[in-house]
């Protein structure tokens, strides 16, 4: 399998390039040039996460990780990614039982475990820079800390994560350095950018990405759609509907992924928070970039999502891409009915981000007769200023969540500039 970039497809890659690129060298993103043909037959007594993520992924990976593979899947399935039946046809898979409590903990943890394995025998340490909108950079904070051969910078916009994911992001130390930003998520996202076309970066660090433009962050997010769609289906005979809360677009493109290799998926819905890029290119057939909007679902404010560019490098043709994801945009006012009303009408309590899936489920054809699954992105006790006044009480934080909390302590502050980053980031 080789990958290739969006921009030129005459770019071409190892999965292992890829990782430890991040972005291709025109700037473009890397993309897998072919999908394998596999059915449900082919994941036949597999039942865990684990091995199903290797039997799928293996097409995927070149000669330097296949041995590491099976591995590096245990390494980041150290947790559950249960289906829960929550009644009406409908279930929740819960992605947020991992360290920081929410999908991205997946991703971060095969790109750290797969970085590690390819940089066993490098003597300069790679230099993982990562823009955050809220749980990016937790999650690649805790899954790459006190790694060897390998150093993170962690981006994220001064003021516009919540409290609590300030907290999950500032408490590292060793090999990883948080830097708080003026400035919104794209500010930081466009420093990643910038970084990986500039002299100096190039040539005294070596740089590589885990945002959701690395591949290694993408790929393993299938592993997840896998398994819970393999288990619907051998219970039900039935291929699940999906609903997914979206931002950067790199977990529902995962998901149109897992579709593309054979699993049993049925309809994709993206739900996105107020922010419009996605929304409107859908019904106009037009892109353009618009200013961030902030909302209660944080890690979705995303004005110009990086993904955009794969979706449209799959699906040129806007038609097909309607055929092959629909969106729905939902604002703060449902996001908080849907948390209000979670214990009430789905025992369960959502968190800002899980609560957009619940409206755009909500609002389908009350006639609808088939299965849905909802993608749990994040644990509620992530978001206390906005989950906890809307149920009236504390939602538990687990364990894991409280480790991480507790080590907190203030980051540096920037402007949004090159050179400023350059200043901190020559002491990490
Ligand atoms: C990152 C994030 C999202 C958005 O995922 P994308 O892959 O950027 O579309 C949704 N919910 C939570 C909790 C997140 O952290």
């Amino acid at each position: 399998m080789t990958y290739h970039s969006t921009r030129d497809e005459s770019h071409r890659a190892s999965l292992s390039t890829t990782l430890q690129q991040g972005l291709a060298p025109d700037g473009g993103l890397f993309v897998p040039s072919s999908f394998p043909d596999l059915s449900p037959s082919d994941f036949e007594g597999l039942d865990t996460p684990a091995p199903i993520a290797h039997r799928l992924l293996r097409p995927f990976a070149d000669a330097a990780l296949a041995d590491s593979l099976d591995a590096i899947c245990r390494d980041t399935y150290g947790f559950p990614v249960p289906l829960t039946d929550v009644g009406r046809r409908t279930a929740v898979l819960e992605l947020f039982h991992g360290p920081t409590a929410a999908f991205k903990d997946v991703g971060a943890r095969f790109l750290a475990s797969s970085l590690s394995v390819l940089n066993d025998a490098a003597d300069e340490p790679v230099t993982i820079l990562v823009a955050t909108s809220g749980d990016t950079g937790a999650a690649v904070a805790a899954a790459f800390w006190k790694k060897p051969n390998v150093e993170v910078i962690v981006l994220y916009p001064k003021g516009k994560v919540s409290d609590r994911q300030e907290q999950q992001l500032t408490g590292w130390s060793h090999n990883v350095q948080t830097v708080a930003v003026r400035g919104v998520f794209d500010d930081c996202q466009r420093l990643v950018k910038d970084a990986f076309q500039n002299d100096w970066w190039q040539s005294n660090k070596r740089l590589s990405s885990a945002n959701s433009i690395n591949v290694g962050r993408l790929l393993p997010q299938m592993t997840y759609y896998a398994a819970a769609s393999l288990w619907h289906w051998r219970d039900t005979g039935r291929a699940p509907n999906v609903i997914v809360p979206s931002g950067n677009l790199g977990n529902v493109l995962a998901c149109l992924y897992a579709r593309r290799c054979g699993l049993p998926i049925g309809e994709v819905v993206l739900a996105t928070n107020a922010n419009r890029p996605v929304t409107h290119f859908l019904e106009t057939g037009e892109y353009r970039a618009f200013e961030t909007k902030e909302t209660l679902a944080t890690a979705m404010d995303v004005g110009n999502p990086s993904n955009m560019e794969r979706l449209r490098h799959h699906w040129p043709d806007v038609d097909a891409l309607r055929d092959a994801v629909t969106a729905r945009r939902i604002d703060d006012t449902a996001i908080r009915r849907q948390i209000e009303r979670g214990p009430k009408a789905w025992d369960t309590v959502w968190d800002p981000h899980t609560a957009t899936a619940v409206e755009a489920r909500e609002n389908l054809d009350p006639n609808d007769e088939r299965d849905w699954i909802l993608v749990a992105t994040a644990h509620p006790a992530k978001f206390p200023e906005v989950v906890d006044p809307l149920i009236g009480r504390a939602v538990d934080v687990p364990p894991p969540l409280a480790d991480v909390i507790a080590r907190s302590r203030p980051a540096p502050e920037i402007d949004p500039s090159l050179d400023a980053l350059r200043e901190v980031a020559g002491h990490a």
